[in-house]
């Protein structure tokens, strides 16, 4: 079975046990570290705003990009609208204008689980008023197209979604390369494949770049968080490699078990990347098309209900439990979908029961934590060589 990556990418959709709605404690706080970037990005498009043309008066244009469902869909556009309130009650001379009008829109790819998404919507239009005044849509469609009018968006956010590629490199999934029964980058993938994902990405990224270019407006701001690695070394205890490393065993062991073909898994490849922040600072300088205001790395533990990760011990108190939390509460709502399009619903119970016993076992050797990366991105001044079509709308 060929994996049509584009069409089966989507988390779990609904509000059940294994939904990402029920399952996103991890990525809500990288969500969390994002709302103070996005607080200065605010203040800085005000900033830059006043002298020549005041944003006070203006409709600010707002998107996030892989909102996915449930409980983390609406936090970034929700904290862009706390920011617009909160700057303007500290801004002398505002008070007595009318509120501030403020157009969000959430996108993902269109499998996703929209229909809770746009209950959301309604609740945060109502929850603004009567501080501010917002509109709001629903996008459907890929980040590595257009989306948006050239020159719309004030502002870009972005979590947990960056390290999505388009799609598995071609050369993988055509079969002209072979990855060992990796499904990412593990220990015996080959190094030509290695290549082939960073290839993807570099391409991928810079897509994004050019095209969220088009779409905001001069001086328009982005933050963005995904995956990535600490250090060049592509696999390192307890990052994300690792994490699919364990899967592409627990996958292994059901191949020789019969319940999955080999072949099935050979032809499996994640249409994933995580990369370094020198990898993203490279591509970022090497477009030309964004100022770099921030980059940074934290890290989450991949238990995110694991209470003694607070301390300094590295070891984790209930491997076994921790391992179950990865395994259903975090892994399976982000890949289901993929494994249940490629390897057919039929093995998916099975399968994340016996990773949770593969990541038991990596646990017991140490803590292990997924390096997040996050940046802050100020668009350049619109350059006529850069622009096709010349357009009035600036800030
Ligand atoms: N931002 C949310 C969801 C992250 S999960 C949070 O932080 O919790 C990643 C989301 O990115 C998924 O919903 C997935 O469908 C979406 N995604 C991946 N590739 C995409 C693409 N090319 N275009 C739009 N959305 C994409």
């Amino acid at each position: 079975m060929a994996s049509n990556s584009k069409q089966s990418l989507h988390m779990n959709p609904g509000q059940g046990e294994t939904s990402y709605a029920q399952n996103s404690v991890i990525q809500k706080t990288a969500q969390e570290r994002m709302k103070t970037l996005i607080e200065e990005a605010m203040t800085g498009l005000y900033n830059t705003a006043t002298s020549s043309s005041p944003l006070h008066q203006k409709e600010l244009v707002i998107a996030d990009l892989g909102c996915s469902s449930g409980p983390n869909a609406l936090t970034l556009v929700s904290a862009a609208v706390d920011a617009v309130v909160v700057h303007r009650r500290h801004c002398a001379g505002v008070q007595q204008l009318p509120p501030p009008e403020l157009c969000v829109f959430l996108n993902d790819l269109p499998d996703n689980d929209f229909n809770t998404v746009a209950k959301s919507l309604a609740a945060l239009k109502q929850s603004a008023r009567p501080a501010a005044m917002v509109t709001a849509g629903m996008i459907p469609g890929s980040f590595y197209d257009r989306l948006f009018p050239r020159a719309s968006l004030h502002l870009v956010c972005s979590a947990n979604s960056l390290h999505w590629l388009s799609t598995v490199p071609e050369e993988l999934s055509s079969g002209a390369h072979l990855n060992k029964g990796n499904i990412y980058v593990g220990k015996t993938t080959p190094p030509a494949v290695v290549r082939l994902f960073r290839k993807k990405f570099r391409e991928d990224l810079s897509l994004f770049l050019a095209l969220r270019a088009q779409e905001l407006v001069s001086g328009g701001r982005m933050v963005l968080t995904f995956l990535g690695r600490k250090s060049a070394e592509m696999l390192s205890h307890g990052d994300v490699g690792s994490m699919w490393e364990l899967l592409a065993q627990a996958l292994a062991i059901l191949v020789q078990k019969g319940r999955v073909k080999g072949r099935d898994l050979t032809a499996f490849n994640l249409p994933f990347y995580a990369p370094s922040v020198e990898e993203v600072t490279e591509l970022v300088e090497e477009s030309g098309l964004f100022d770099v205001d921030h980059t940074g790395v934290f890290e989450s533990t991949w238990d995110p209900h694991d209470d003694s990760a607070a301390g300094d011990d590295d070891e984790v108190a209930d491997c076994a439990r921790s391992a179950e939390n990865v395994a259903y509460c975090s892994i399976r709502a982000v890949v289901e979908p993929l494994i249940a399009g490629h390897f057919g619903e039929g093995i998916v119970d099975e399968l994340f029961e016996v990773y949770g016993t593969v990541v038991a076992e990596h646990l017991s050797k140490g803590r292990a934590m997924y390096p997040v990366i996050d940046v802050s991105l100020k668009l350049k001044g619109r350059l006529s060589s850069r622009i096709q079509h010349s357009d009035s709308r600036t800030l």
